[in-house]
């Protein structure tokens, strides 16, 4: 018999997402977890976005707006550009994985950092193109190697900032150098999932550099700091023909009618998204002091999640902690490691309670 699948699509291991807490209280009979995985907002939804979800329910026999025109319409309008440039998607996810699908071909290949976010990879496997994975260097995006490893073969760069695992960031001097270096024949796509939560001063995101290059795609989501990530939306903004390309092969209805309104209406509570911020600033400013304070190496972060390296096994760590209730993230390749997201304030007590009482045993 022949084979069922390509030897790329042979490697491809599932997405490994952050457990649920109800897998947890399935598995281990914990009823009362606090999930610290899946860099998720701790104040949930905008109460904005449930009444508009809400109201919209009586309306679900029917197809959603296939093109999410008020949606893009709202969106370019904020961002200073047109509709022809935005794109929603099922998630940034759906994105990520178009840009691959419609831009890069057999025999071309792919750029982005290790580590960094996991779709990247799984993109180029399940559509069998080639990659080069370049290795960060002291956690940060090491910009000078990715532009080396562009080839005449090359379509695509993705760079994550802030970057998912280790919540660090491409200072505005580098991003400038990434976008004006790297052949103009390739599409830089910056991610931007955690735009919102960065600080730094030297931190800028892409859009305001936009005229350093025609193809820049940059993409957004409603997952993180808008708590809508069961609503599956994010968006990419660049050059209306690349957008065009990317609407043609998208799935017809890619983000249903809860999705688009509820993304609408959080857009519209600036309150709620302050609120997130100071929230995490604060709290990533105390939870990692004290995770510091327990020994670890503490990865300075832009993000709403931490990453720590334990200095020995991470995964019995992980153990301990889902029995006291508390679940974080460990990070494929790196067994010393863990990512772990900000909460509320009480969350993190009783993830810093738990750590501090595993690691005294
Ligand atoms: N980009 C990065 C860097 C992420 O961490 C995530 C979510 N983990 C995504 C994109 C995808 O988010 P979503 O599909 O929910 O928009």
């Amino acid at each position: 018999m022949t084979n069922l699948v390509s030897s790329s699509i042979e490697q491809l291991k599932p997405y490994e997402a952050g457990k649920p807490i109800e897998e947890l209280a399935r598995e281990l009979g914990v009823t009362d977890a606090v999930k610290l995985a899946s860099n998720e907002n701790p104040l949930g939804p905008s109460p904005r976005a449930l009444e508009a979800v809400s109201a919209a329910l009586s309306g679900l026999h029917r197809y959603p707006d296939a093109a999410a025109w008020e949606l893009r319409s709202r969106l370019a309008a904020r961002h200073g550009m047109s509709a022809a440039q935005v794109l929603q998607g099922n998630g940034s996810n759906e994105l990520l994985e178009l840009l691959v699908r419609t831009f890069v071909g057999p025999g071309e290949h792919v750029v982005f950092g290790e580590p960094s976010f996991v779709v990247y990879r799984l993109a180029c496997l399940a559509h069998g193109v080639d990659f080069t994975a370049v290795p960060l260097r002291d956690y940060v995006f090491d910009i000078p190697a990715m532009i080396a490893a562009v080839t005449p073969q090359t379509k695509l760069l993705f760079i994550a900032n802030p970057n998912n695992p280790t919540g660090t960031y491409v200072p505005r001097a580098a991003l400038e150098q990434c976008l004006r270096e790297v052949p103009p024949s390739v599409i830089v796509a910056i991610d931007e999932a955690y735009t919102e939560y960065a600080d730094a001063p030297d931190f800028v995101s892409a859009l305001e550099l936009r005229g350093l290059r025609e193809r820049l795609v940059v993409l957004r989501t409603f997952s993180k700091i808008y708590g809508l990530a069961a609503l599956r939306v994010g968006y990419a903004l660049g050059p209306a023909d690349i957008i065009d390309y990317m609407n043609r092969v998208r799935a017809p209805f890619n983000v249903g009618t809860l999705g688009q309104v509820g993304a609408l209406a959080a857009l519209e509570d600036e309150a709620h998204v302050r609120a997130s911020q100071e929230l995490n600033q604060r709290e990533r400013w105390r939870v990692g002091a004290a995770l510091a304070g327990l020994g670890m190496t503490v990865v300075p972060s832009q993000a709403n999640f931490i990453f720590v390296d334990i200095h020995r096994p991470s995964r019995p760590l992980y153990d301990a902690l889902l029995l006291r209730g508390v679940i974080v993230r460990p990070v494929g390749g790196l067994p010393s490691c863990l990512r772990i997201t900000l909460g509320l304030e009480r969350e993190n007590d009783r993830l810093l309670a738990a750590l501090a009482e595993v690691l005294a045993t």
